[in-house]
């Protein structure tokens, strides 16, 4: 600490201890990012990593700038950019709208591509080893202390660090220690038949063509409103898999299919598709695996920190995948922490954390909530119903919203100023300015006391 009281500038000489709960999208890119702003970083993920998840997931233009930031190989990753979004007729096989994605990484500076997960995941826990971060496997947190700044795992082992970051994704039991309300997560009803399929087979029907000739990659979404069916395909990992997900109304047996690991068969896929064309049936019958997902969301949560632990992730804002978003806010929220969290800027000890851990949720918390509530919006709602929405991100934020009904719509292009335009390094940047009174301004176009907003 400087004579004048203000935290000198003295490289990594503040580095802290940081440890980090899950190793997902979320506590992988909080550790390049701690690793970054010249932290101790040791992750503890519960599981071996063996069990892969054949799915896929798109990052829009606000996460790709961060991962480029880093230094991410996306050429080892083989993401597929997106030209184009299809919404096409399950039956008929009639394109009934379409989009394009020319222009988008030169509008937003970054690419919008997807990744086969494990690719993804694969290249961030690479760069995260790569900065310097130790990765625990097989350490599950069974219990958490935020006062005291430990955590005890299910060896028996108790670990304490300078600062906890939370990332054990949307069920993590230790939100309500942390916030001290009750905010489980809750299904919405439908549940998510899912696979990957080998584009060379799926293009062996003689229909195939129709749907994929002459068309750039993106997403083909086909509809069946008789079932009530959306299934959503896009392809991945160099144009070699097609990822699909076939949204439904959730059966009994699934009620509970609430990892990405439980199995169906295909005999039920196919039943929802009972009313599609051959060539959309054929696309199920190309894979070996059929997995099932029932969906949950959470309402955002009001407080994500306590004593030297603070929540990232789907932990804080478990939302639909509506707008690809969950992924994408994971990876803003690790941005955040590489400006805030800086060794250089930090001074030791707790009052000057509690200033960061608080600026953080200023920052993040606002814009986070505010993409949950749109991810839970789509363009069927009543115009009662998106008054209803508005009044609730009205809480959080108050900037122009997007261009209302229109920016309802998933992949329009007000919805994608709104998301793919977020510059977070940009704003983390800005309210650094307000470090030493942990406090942002009034002209900031997010509320930054997101308690009392919840509360008044
Ligand atoms: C159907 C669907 C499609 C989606 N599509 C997209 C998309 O296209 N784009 C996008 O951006 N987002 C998408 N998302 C959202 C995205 O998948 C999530 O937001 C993201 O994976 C969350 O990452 P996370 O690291 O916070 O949580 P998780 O991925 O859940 O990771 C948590 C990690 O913590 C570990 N863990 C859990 N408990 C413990 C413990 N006690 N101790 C130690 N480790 C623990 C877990 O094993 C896991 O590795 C989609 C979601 C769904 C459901």
């Amino acid at each position: 600490m400087a004579a004048n009281g203000t935290p000198a500038d003295n490289g990594t000489a503040n580095a802290m201890n940081v440890g980090i709960v899950g190793a997902g999208i979320a506590g992988l890119s909080a550790g390049i990012a701690l690793r970054r702003a010249g932290h101790h970083v040791e992750i503890y993920e519960k599981s071996t990593f063996k069990r892969e998840i054949g799915a896929a997931i798109l990052l829009t233009p606000n996460a790709n700038r961060i991962l480029r930031l880093w230094g991410f190989d996306f050429d080892k990753a083989r993401p597929v950019d997106f030209k184009q979004y299809r919404y096409v007729n399950g039956t008929s096989l009639e394109v009934k709208d379409r989009d394009s994605f020319e222009g988008v990484e030169e509008r937003f500076g970054a690419r919008m591509c997807a990744y086969h997960r494990v690719d993804l995941h694969s290249g961030l826990r690479e760069l995260a080893e790569k900065e310097g971060a130790t990765i625990n496997l097989g350490a599950e947190a069974v219990n958490v202390k935020p006062e005291d700044g430990n955590v005890t795992l299910q060896s028996g082992q108790t670990v304490e660090k300078d600062l906890w970051i939370l990332a054990d994704g949307c069920r993590c039991p230790f939100l309500e220690t942390i916030s001290g309300e009750e905010n489980p997560t809750k299904k919405i009803g439908k549940s998510v038949y899912r696979w990957l399929a080998p584009m060379e087979k799926v293009l062996e029907h003689p229909d195939a063509k129709k749907l994929w000739e002459g068309e750039g990659a993106g997403f083909c979404t086909f509809f069946e409103p008789q079932a009530g069916i959306t299934m959503v395909t896009y392809p991945c990992r160099d144009s070699t898999l097609l990822n699909c997900a076939v949204f439904h109304e959730t059966r009994v047996e699934e009620i509970n299919a609430l990892d990405w690991n439980a199995n169906t068969t295909h005999e039920r896929v196919l039943q929802a598709l009972e009313n599609c064309h051959d060539v959309v049936k054929h696309i199920p019958r190309t894979a070996e695996q059929m997995k099932v997902y029932t969906v949950t969301q959470r309402p955002p949560s009001k407080r994500i920190w306590k004593g030297r632990m603070l929540c990232v992730g789907d932990t804080v804002h478990h939302m639909l995948p509506t707008h690809a978003q969950g992924g994408c806010a994971a990876l803003e929220d690790a941005a955040a922490l590489e400006v805030l969290f800086g060794a250089s800027t930090i001074s030791p000890g707790a009052a000057d954390l509690a200033k960061r851990l608080e600026l953080y949720t200023q920052l993040r918390l606002p814009r986070s909530a505010t993409t949950q509530i749109l991810s839970s919006t789509n363009p069927w709602l009543t115009m009662d119903q998106v008054a209803k929405k508005t009044e609730e991100i009205r809480k959080f934020y108050k900037g122009d919203l997007v261009d209302w009904p229109k920016g309802l719509e998933p992949w329009s292009s007000p919805i994608r100023e709104f998301f793919y335009g977020y510059d977070v390094v940009g704003d983390a940047e800005e309210a650094m300015k307000y470090r030493y009174s942990g406090k942002l301004p009034e002209s900031w176009k997010w509320f930054g006391e997101v308690e009392k907003a919840m509360d008044g």
